[in-house]
């Protein structure tokens, strides 16, 4: 058992850390507060080498693995959470779905420019009904045979990366039978952005992740090929339950870097901020409170590193993935709360780091499965 990183890793943590904070620090503060997406950031993150990260070099990736992915993701979300879930959402979400399921000329088409970073792709399995309970998806795919086309009516929600200017396709789940037991038989089928019938609604007003991209998405009458079916057809479920267990070790390692960039801003703050006379970091209260914020930050970052070393070994890591991201989740929505506190009532004010580390901590506790839905999930590999 040995947590140390290896010097490749360690040059990668701190390029990126580099990255973050010489180019996105500057300028994320004013994308945030325009609700405009970073895309000279994302240009420069793809020229990095970002999106391609644990993906293999045959198909235009830089042959690393996930736990890398994790490490980038960590130290971008130190600085800022916009940057760092649109990288996650474009490589765990956008990517990796045909990278596992696709065939070789779906691989072929999309892959070289979405590991480069110069498209993005959306995962479109939420719908407005359903979130939790995504078995319950409504939306519908019927096979014409006189055309050989999907013909694709229903909506989803909340899509990130799915109405960029360099978004080139959206992955959806979408009832197109009915299994032999009477359930639903769920597919994913790959939608191009502009397809006829496919309709991208503007941007939502958001709490948090403003300089991110979310949609919601329409599907009226729209007509794809049948090749771009991805794998085999029904097994649309166990294709997202796959890519969602991945994935939450991503978002457990953003909401650890999160809780970092709380402790970073807490210690700069309280060394300069003077109250009764000296720092505000000579007070016990104050360091007491960065100290159980590192407690936390660390424990989080343990449980996140060990998900991914049983994925990367081949083990069963399903209930270590949702434990990581229940508890990073749940520390980053501590660590927001208690930086905001250090900073008092500049902790209040956009300008300063934390209040965007706040507004960015909550959405962590419910995307790619809520607190609610890891517990479940923990407790049903437990047995109960
Ligand atoms: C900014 C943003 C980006 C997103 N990006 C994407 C994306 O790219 N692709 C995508 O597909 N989705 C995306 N989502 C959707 C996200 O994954 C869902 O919002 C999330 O899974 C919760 O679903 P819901 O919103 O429908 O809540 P619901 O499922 O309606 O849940 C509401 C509440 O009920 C609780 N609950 C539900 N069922 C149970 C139960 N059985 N027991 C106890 N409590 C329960 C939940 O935990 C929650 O507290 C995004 C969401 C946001 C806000």
């Amino acid at each position: 058992m040995d947590f140390r990183l290896s010097s490749e890793q360690e040059a990668l943590r701190e390029s990126v850390r580099d990255f973050a904070r010489e180019v996105v620090a500057p300028v994320i503060a004013d994308h945030y507060e325009t609700h405009t997406f970073p895309y000279e950031v994302i240009r420069q993150m793809g020229k990095m080498g970002l999106f391609g990260l644990p993906f293999a070099e045959e198909h235009g990736g830089m042959g690393g693995d996930y736990f890398a992915l994790c490490l980038a993701l960590e130290e971008l979300a130190r600085v800022d959470s916009s940057v760092a879930i649109t990288l996650e959402a474009a490589v765990s979400l956008g990517a990796m779905p045909i990278y596992r399921f696709g065939t070789d000329e779906q691989k072929a088409r999309w892959l070289p420019k979405l590991l480069s970073g110069e498209a993005l792709a959306g995962f479109g399995l939420t719908e407005p009904g359903f979130g939790s309970d995504a078995g319950g998806t409504q939306t519908r795919a019927v096979l014409d045979e006189a055309t050989n086309e999907w013909v694709i009516n229903g909506s989803k929600a909340f899509i990130t990366n799915s109405g960029t200017d360099i978004t080139t396709l959206v992955t959806v789940t979408a009832v197109t039978g009915t299994r032999p037991d009477g359930g639903k038989e769920l597919s994913t089928i790959i939608v191009p952005s502009g397809t006829p019938g496919f309709t991208v609604a503007p941007g939502y007003s958001k709490v948090g992740w403003n300089a991110s991209d979310t949609h919601e998405l329409t599907f009226d009458d729209c007509r794809v090929p049948a090749a771009n079916l991805l794998g085999e057809r029904g097994r649309g479920f166990a294709q997202f339950l796959r890519i969602l267990d991945e994935g939450r070790i991503a978002i457990a390692a953003l909401a650890v870097g999160l809780a970092q960039g709380c402790v970073d801003e807490s210690i700069r703050y309280a060394k300069e901020r003077h109250a009764f006379g000296q720092p505000i970091g000579n007070y016990q209260a104050i360091q007491f409170k960065i100290a159980d914020m590192e407690m936390k930050a660390h424990t989080a970052r343990l449980a996140y590193y060990d998900a991914a070393a049983r994925m990367l070994a081949g083990e069963p890591f399903k209930r270590q993935a949702a434990i990581a991201k229940l508890h990073a989740s749940t520390v980053a929505v501590d660590n927001a709360r208690e930086a905001t506190q250090i900073h008092g009532g500049y902790g209040f004010m956009n300008e300063y780091p934390v209040a965007r580390f706040w507004r960015d901590s909550k959405i962590l506790e419910i995307g790619e499965g809520t607190s609610e839905v890891q517990r479940m999930i923990i407790a049903r590999d437990l047995g109960m």
